[in-house]
């Protein structure tokens, strides 16, 4: 964990290449602000780390032998001293140590108390690192043996107790509790990694803000309820809705931006799009919204389970699985030998059984029926249902050609000229088309 100077070059080419590696564990490690609110003006950098040889972490000469903090001194020095310049938490942590008491004008660098750090506090922070802030003004110290404090609290003020020659705060950073790190990273002698929220310029000051303690972004979603319900029937080749209501129960909001949608996730898909979208809608935290789509029932009898999950950008799927999960039966069969007038008469409303109306049941007809065209359908089966009543069961020696025109005699009767010659073409077709059934039937 050390970064010193002394390490060898593969060393550090090795961290580099394992930066990406790294990056995630960081994820999880305590960044530092500077360690008081006397920031930018109001104090410098007196002394870094010391790599060795009085050199600091950007190959410079503002260290001293054997320096393992940063010393950061108040201009003014000791007025600056007596007025208060205040020394805070450089992140969240727990005290672990504390001093007070010491002589705090200590002008030779060798003053007793606190094992030279004078006047101290000690953090530990959540990732483990241990933080020192010495040479604090004498009966300043805050803060008590097991307290939680926040970044940015304050400790104490700025002294000059223990090995000091004039007021100052020295900060150091102890990674493991152990031995000394330099928190600052990237220079030309020092290591890659930089342990400050903004590290700045050589010879500047670091940011004084905070890390971000926000939680990090989560894509999570529960399943609010599904429809139809598990175990609803629906006939073989039916249209149905499906609904499916997602609860957001992570801390991102859903939007078309982020292409948040809704994907199949695997098994029956019923036919339906693969992919789902919000088209336009927002959903925070907490907030559900309710997909549509319109699927079909497979044509074999059975269960059948299809399921969806949230998505995003199309490739990172996340949340609860939806399942629809449905049980299709067969279309009835027809009354035997009722003939193709009947038949068409009885299995429409079957079809409609979904809720999705006639027109759609039109529409998943049109592909399978070899009958009229969707549109002249009401006309051909009223006219043709009308005149079959007397006549359900033509023989089937008698010429097909006869029933056609017996049917639909009495609708073309009603309708216009216009209405006669498509009742015409109607007939023809299904003349055609009732042959071609009754051939195999006998
Ligand atoms: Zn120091």
């Amino acid at each position: 964990m050390t970064r010193r100077r002394g390490a060898a070059p593969a060393a550090w080419l090795a961290a580099i290449t394992a930066a990406s590696a790294l990056v995630s564990a960081d994820a999880f490690a305590t960044s530092f602000r500077l360690p008081s609110t006397c920031a930018d003006g109001c104090m410098t950098v007196t002394a870094y780390y010391d790599y060795g040889g009085s050199q600091d972490w950007a190959c410079g000469s503002n260290t001293y032998p054997g320096h393992r903090g940063t010393d950061f001194a108040p201009f003014g020095s000791w007025s600056a001293m007596d007025e208060g310049r205040s020394v805070v938490a450089a992140a969240d942590g727990e005290v672990i140590a504390t001093n007070d008491g010491e002589f705090d004008r200590c002008n030779t660098g060798d003053c007793a108390g606190g094992g030279g750090f004078g006047n101290y506090v000690a953090l530990r922070h959540d990732d483990g690192k241990v933080t020192y802030y010495a040479h604090l003004r004498m009966g300043t110290v805050r803060v008590g043996m097991g307290a939680r404090v926040a970044c940015g609290q304050e400790l104490g003020l700025v002294g000059s107790s223990g090995y000091s020659t004039g007021p100052h705060v020295h900060f150091e950073v102890r990674p493991d509790g152990g031995s000394a790190d330099d928190p600052f990273g990237g220079g030309d002698c020092s290591g890659p990694l930089s342990y400050w929220v903004a590290q700045g310029a050589y010879r500047a000051l670091p940011g004084t803000e905070c890390e971000s303690t926000a939680p990090a972004p989560t894509d999570a979603a529960a399943v609010q309820s599904v429809v139809p319900a598990a175990g609803t029937v629906v006939t073989a080749g039916a249209r149905f809705e499906v609904r499916v209501t997602m609860r957001n129960t992570g801390n991102t909001t859903w939007t078309d931006g982020e292409s948040y949608l809704l994907t199949h996730d695997g098994d029956a898909r019923f036919e339906a799009p693969e992919q789902i979208r919000l088209d336009g809608a927002t959903v925070g935290p907490d907030a559900t919204h309710e997909f549509r789509f319109e699927a079909i029932a497979p044509s074999t009898a059975g269960e059948h389970v299809g399921y969806w999950r949230m998505d995003r950008f199309g490739t990172a799927r996340f949340g609860d699985r939806s399942e629809v999960r449905i049980v299709v039966e067969e279309a009835p069969v027809p009354p035997e030998d009722a003939g193709a007038p009947a038949d068409a008469g009885q299995s429409q409303p079957t079809r409609d059984g979904g809720g999705t109306g006639r027109d759609a049941a039109a529409t998943v007809d049109a592909a399978s029926r070899t009958d009229a065209s969707a549109g002249a359908r009401p006309l051909g089966d009223d006219a043709l249902s009308g005149g079959c009543g007397c006549d359900l069961t033509p023989s089937p020696s008698e010429p097909s050609g006869s029933n056609g025109e017996r049917s639909a005699a009495p609708g073309l009767g009603r309708a216009g000229a216009a209405l006669g010659l498509l009742v015409i073409a109607l007939r023809a077709v299904r003349t055609w088309s009732t042959r071609r059934r009754r051939r195999p039937g006998g």
